[in-house]
């Protein structure tokens, strides 16, 4: 039997289908630039023989400005590096250990959502889609609206049910409809944003609203135009950070689904999107 390929081409815009692009930047998964940051983040648990002539490589969409890693992970070593090479202790430690201002941040992200519902929290249905080890589950909770966390990662799902976080772990058997849906940090890590979007807004009642908040990488592209640049933990974080967007790319992102954004919403982090379904 053939083995997979460790790495897919990414060929095609997959927010506008374009094929054209400009490379951003391009360099080995080998050179020092890029496998550095691989070996020191990862704690030395990545296999080097995955990379054997595959580049680290940022492309811009000509068509729509969308930024994406031309090379992303095929699923069985996509499953890895969520489960085991990613520090899954270090990703606890953040939240168990978050200051005041986290917290006080999911707080007014509860008020928000309570007043673009308008209706009372015991009323609201809430999906917090790739909620992690659940910590935001809880503020809602905390505010006495009806919750639920959808996290693919075994190790996340289990603490967050041992809290007493209500969960799933597939969308497609869900016969559940949302006021509500939280993507948080997630259309940055998927191969196929608006395959996604269609299925969370299939999910979303009419009128309802979903909060899309990616890193902003309009922003943090800059990096790349120095000689010195090198992958670090930013918007385009080797392997994870699959698509790179800014505020003009989310909002064609949400077009995709007809959503249209809200306005006026007081904002919790710099690049995020409040949209509502018709
Ligand atoms: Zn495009």
């Amino acid at each position: 039997m053939q083995k997979n390929k460790p790495f897919t081409a990414r060929e095609t815009c997959p927010l506008c289908g374009c094929i054209k692009f400009d490379i951003i930047v391009s360099a080995l998964y080998t050179d020092p630039r890029v496998m550095n940051f691989i070996t020191k983040y990862y704690g030395g648990r990545v296999p080097t023989d995955i990379f054997s002539g595959t580049p680290y490589e940022i492309r811009q969409c000509a068509e729509c400005g969308l930024f994406r890693q031309a090379y992303t992970l095929n699923d069985s070593l996509s499953f890895q590096l969520y489960e085991k090479w990613i520090d899954s202790k270090d990703s606890l430690n953040k939240k168990l250990y978050g200051d005041a201002q986290l917290y006080r941040t999911y707080a007014e992200e509860m008020s928000v959502i309570i007043s673009l519902t308008e209706k009372m929290p015991h009323e609201i249905n809430v999906l917090d889609f790739g909620m992690g080890w659940g910590f935001w589950c809880r503020m809602a909770q905390a505010f006495n609206i009806n919750v639920t966390g959808f996290e693919l990662s075994k190790k996340r799902l289990r603490y967050a049910e041992k809290m007493g976080i209500k969960t799933i772990s597939s969308l497609s058997g869900s016969k559940e409809r949302y006021d509500f849906i939280n993507a948080h940090q997630v259309f940055e890590h998927v191969s196929d944003p608006v395959g996604l979007l269609k299925e969370l807004c299939r999910l979303l009642k009419s009128g309802g609203a979903i909060r899309l908040s990616t890193p902003n990488a309009g922003h943090e592209i800059k990096e790349f135009i120095t000689e010195t640049w090198k992958a670090d933990k930013n918007a385009f974080h080797p392997l994870e950070h699959l698509n790179g967007f800014c505020k003009k790319t989310l909002i064609r992102l949400g077009e995709t689904a007809s959503l249209t954004e809200i306005e006026n919403v007081p904002l919790s982090h710099p690049t995020q999107i409040y949209f509502r379904k018709p």
